[in-house]
């Protein structure tokens, strides 16, 4: 190939790409959009910024102003918000908006009521800036909750006998019925016995008692007085919380979204009962997930609590301090269980990284 021949192909070369240049309309640099989004919790709302890390990182929250309650300025211009604005009204936050004119490039966010405090950070992978604003009341709402105490058996059914001659069904109305005295101290906290006194109640009723009164929390009392050690053990019931299919027989129709979201929150009652039995000191504790026909139906979280009653549980259980010991344990169970309810009004977990996982 000879010079000049190689000096026009690299000139057709050079031509074509201008023209291919030509063809394409001018293009701005590219401008970066934060993604706005929020999530309202009983206790506090969330507010995430999620995009460019540049922009995020040199990014501050404001209290107070004019406009808003709180907004968010940035360093850096030419970006978009997507939404611009949005419409929270969720009692705590009202809205949010981005405002971008002049010099001005921030994002208000205009409150319904008095925040009680708020929190503000940054979190990597993906960048995201995150404003929580908590609600003023947090103290005061965390505690309310109806509780509902069912003394098993009752009436013309005796449930177990100790070998001394202890009565289940005196056992849990003589349990329930401390419960309640020191459950009743929380204002807050509205507490019901399926049962006051020595009669028999059916199942299905104290389950409609349960359901009727809206209750948070379901806890059956009974003993424990199976064969073997003279000193038995606690013995904390939930349904089961497996999803085969023997089991779904037996449970049948209650096997609905109601019960699989109430079966969560139960195992975790019985968690936060059997942890404070322990703190207390009691070193036998099991949780067992059984198809009770006393649980079936309930659509509050749901326990069943047996107390140990053997012959040596018997002697004791005729002081009252031991009585008194485990009805305040079951108390304390049942507190904690309240004040971390519900479950998605909670943080998310935080990763060892410090990352908040899925937010
Ligand atoms: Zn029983």
């Amino acid at each position: 190939m000879g010079r000049k021949k190689i000096f026009i192909v690299l000139l057709v070369i050079l031509l074509e790409a201008v023209q291919v240049k030509a063809q394409i309309p001018a293009v701005k640099p590219k401008e970066a959009t934060l993604i706005l989004r929020h999530q309202s919790y009983p206790t506090y709302t969330r507010i995430v910024l999620e995009g460019d890390e540049e922009i995020l990182r040199e990014s501050k929250v404001l209290r107070g102003g004019i406009e808003s309650q709180f907004s968010i300025e940035f360093k850096k211009k030419g970006f978009f918000i997507k939404p611009p604005t949005l419409s929270i009204k969720d009692g705590l936050v009202k809205s949010i908006e981005f405002i971008d004119k002049g010099e001005k490039n921030v994002l208000n966010i205009i409150l319904e009521m008095e925040p009680h405090n708020y929190k503000s950070f940054f979190l990597k992978d993906p960048s995201r800036r995150v404003l929580d604003i908590f609600r003023g009341t947090v103290i005061s709402t965390a505690l309310k909750a109806v509780v509902v105490i069912d003394p098993g058996h009752g009436g013309s059914d005796i449930g177990a006998r100790g070998l001394s001659g202890l009565q289940e069904k005196v056992l849990t109305l003589d349990i329930a019925v401390r419960i309640k005295k020191i459950l009743q101290k929380n204002p807050d906290i509205k507490v019901i016995l399926t049962r006051s006194s020595d009669m028999a109640i059916p199942l299905r009723e104290r389950a409609f008692i349960g359901n009727n009164n809206k209750a948070d929390l379901f806890i059956s009392i009974h003993g424990n007085n199976s064969f073997g050690k003279s000193k038995k053990d606690f013995v904390i019931y939930l349904l089961p919380t497996t999803e085969s299919k023997e089991e779904k027989d037996k449970i049948s129709y209650l096997w609905d979204i109601q019960y699989k979201s109430s079966i969560k929150e139960s195992s975790r009652l019985a968690e936060s009962i059997m942890e404070s039995l322990k703190k207390a000191g009691g070193e036998d504790i099991i949780i067992k997930e059984a198809p009770l026909i006393g649980l079936m139906g309930v659509e509050a979280s749901s326990v069943f609590v047996e107390i140990p009653m053997g012959p040596e549980d018997e002697k004791s259980l005729q002081k009252e301090s031991i009585k008194n010991k485990i009805a305040s344990n079951l108390v304390d169970g049942i507190i904690n269980f309240i004040k971390k309810k519900p479950e998605t009004s909670r943080p998310e977990e935080r990763t060892h990284d410090g990352a908040y996982k899925g937010f």
